[in-house]
C-alpha cells in the first residue's frame, strides 16, 4: 500500500496540467430559469445589496428541479477534498453563512476521509466526480460507469463512520459528458450537476483575476452554477472578496440539497436532516 505522499503525488500528476479544464462544448447554460419568483425565504430577497448572502435551499430529485431565478447562484467545488485548502474554503463559507456543493474525487476521499467528513458535518452537499478524474469520453461505457460507481462508493466509504451520506449528485470531469452516460446516470437517479460559469481557477492566474473573471461572467449571465475547485490556493484566497462582492451586488447563494422521499442514499448530511443551517 502506498503512503499518502505517493497517493498525493499521483493525484497531483493527474491534475497538474488540466484539473477540470473544460473539454469542448460543456453544454453550458443548461440551468433552467424559474418563470416565477422562487418560493420560500421571501425575506431574504427584500434587501438587495445587503442582508444575508444565504438564499433558499432547493431539494433536488432531478435536473429539472434546479431552476434559478435572477441573481441566484450555486457554489460548487470540485476535485477535493484536500486538507488545508478545503478547510480554508469551509471556514470562509461558514463565515458567510452559505452552503455549497462539493463534487469529490473518489481517490481524494480515499486519501482524506476526515476532510470529507468535515465537509458533510458542516452541512454542505457532497456529490461525486469519478474515482480518478478520468475523461469519460475516452472510455467505453462499462469503464466509464465503473469510474462513476467506484467514485461514489469511495465517498460513501469515507463518510461511512459518520451518519452523513453523499447526495446522488455527479459532475463529469472536464465537463466531458456524453448523451449515453447521461442516460445511464438518469436511470440510476443520479443528478448531473452541470456548470454555467467556469471560474477557470485552475489557470495560473492571481486570486484577483479569478474573482474578476467570475464576477464578469456572472454579471453577463445574471445567475448560475459556478464551478470552483477546492484544491487551489488561489480559490480560497479569492473567495472572501468574491462572496463579499456577491453580497454587495445583491446575489443570493442557493443550496442544492438532495431531494427527500425516495429513501436510499438521498440524505445529504446531518445538517440537512436536522434542519440546522
Ligand atoms: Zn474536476
Amino acid at each position: 500500500m502506498r503512503g499518502l505522499a505517493g497517493i498525493l503525488g499521483s493525484i497531483l500528476v493527474a491534475f497538474s496540467l488540466s484539473a477540470c479544464a473544460t473539454a469542448g462544448d460543456p453544454g453550458a447554460a443548461r440551468t433552467a430559469f424559474a418563470s416565477e419568483a422562487p418560493a420560500g425565504s421571501a425575506a431574504s430577497f427584500l434587501s438587495p445589496g445587503g442582508g444575508s448572502l444565504a438564499g433558499r435551499t432547493i431539494r433536488v430529485r432531478s435536473l429539472s428541479d434546479i431552476r434559478l431565478g435572477p441573481k441566484e447562484v450555486v457554489l460548487t467545488f470540485d476535485d477535493g477534498p484536500m486538507p488545508g485548502k478545503t478547510d480554508r474554503v469551509l471556514t470562509i463559507l461558514s463565515a458567510h453563512g452559505v452552503k455549497a456543493t462539493f463534487l469529490m474525487v473518489g481517490q481524494m476521499a480515499n486519501a482524506y476521509p476526515a476532510t470529507a467528513r468535515k465537509v458533510a458535518a458542516a452541512g454542505h452537499s457532497i456529490g461525486s466526480h469519478t474515482q480518478n478524474h478520468r475523461n469519460l469520453r475516452g472510455l467505453d461505457r462499462a469503464a466509464a460507469m465503473a469510474q462513476i460507481e467506484k467514485g461514489r462508493q469511495s465517498i460513501a466509504d469515507a463518510l461511512g463512520p459518520s451518519l452523513n451520506r453523499p447526495a446522488n449528485f455527479f459532475r463529469f470531469p472536464y465537463l466531458a459528458d456524453t448523451p449515453e452516460l447521461r442516460r445511464q446516470l438518469a436511470l440510476q437517479n443520479i443528478v448531473v450537476i452541470d456548470a454555467d460559469i467556469d471560474s477557470k481557477d485552475y489557470f495560473p492566474s492571481s486570486p484577483e483575476q479569478v474573482k474578476e473573471r467570475t464576477l464578469s461572467r456572472l454579471g453577463a449571465r445574471g445567475s448560475g452554477i459556478i464551478l470552483f475547485h477546492d484544491i487551489h490556493a488561489r480559490t480560497a484566497a479569492m473567495l472572501p472578496g468574491f462572496l463579499a462582492e456577491l453580497r454587495r451586488r445583491g446575489y443570493k447563494v442557493v443550496h442544492l440539497a438532495p431531494g427527500g422521499g425516495g429513501g436510499g442514499p438521498l440524505v445529504a448530511s446531518l445538517g440537512d436532516v436536522s434542519g440546522m443551517r
